[in-house]
């Protein structure tokens, strides 16, 4: 099998660590941890250190150890890409690092309203419903009739309903209460 060779790019020279007599191209290609780690000791030592590690950054197809970093599959020498503000990724990001970026909560803001809206549309699409009744609240606006009339309609069903459940208890010969009372200890009575 042919030693593989470590290609340098242009702004490498004959100072490069890697390049010294005695020293193996396939330390820098190995995928063995330790030797890895030896390449990146070298590496350290290496004047080149600072134009080398820059290169790797900024240079997505290297593989190998450059400038004191192995890249793997696990373990990548560009830091992640950040997401572009304006995007829920970068929202997210801000969040998780406890901070506010005004675009981003502005786009934030307007994928919400846009997605209340369709699901709005929905809603008016079968004839206006409790559900619709509720975007329309919580897009701060009031309800259409449609939705209003089923919001009207889901709640009086519901009082009905209850009310016939307690009439029905209250008919039941010898009925019990549903919960037992019992006193209160002193952890729950706090809770
Ligand atoms: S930093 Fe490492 S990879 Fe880069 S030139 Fe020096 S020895 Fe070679
Ligand atoms: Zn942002
Ligand atoms: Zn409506």
């Amino acid at each position: 099998m042919p030693e593989p060779t470590l290609t340098l790019p242009g702004f490498l020279d004959g100072r490069a660590a890697c390049a010294q007599p005695g020293r193996k191209p396939d330390t820098w290609h190995s995928v063995d941890p330790a030797t890895q780690a030896r390449a990146r000791a070298i590496c350290r030592t290496c004047p080149l250190l600072t134009p080398c590690r820059t290169y790797a950054r900024n240079t997505p197809d290297l593989t190998g150890t450059w400038g004191a970093l192995t890249r793997t599959p696990h373990h990548p020498t560009r830091p992640p890409t950040t997401p572009p503000c304006g995007t829920l990724s970068a929202l997210r990001r801000h969040r998780r690092t406890g901070q506010t970026c005004t675009p981003c909560e502005n786009a934030h803001a307007t994928r919400v309203e846009t997605d209340r809206r369709q699901r709005l549309d929905h809603q008016h699409a079968l004839g206006g419903t409790p559900t619709g009744y509720a975007l329309h609240r919580r897009l701060g606006e009031p309800p259409c009739d449609p939705c209003l009339t089923a919001e009207r309609q889901q709640s009086a069903a519901r009082r009905a309903r209850r009310a016939a459940e307690r009439a029905a208890e209250a008919q039941a010969p010898g009925s019990t209460p549903t919960r037992a009372y019992a006193p209160q200890t002193a952890t729950q009575a706090a809770a």
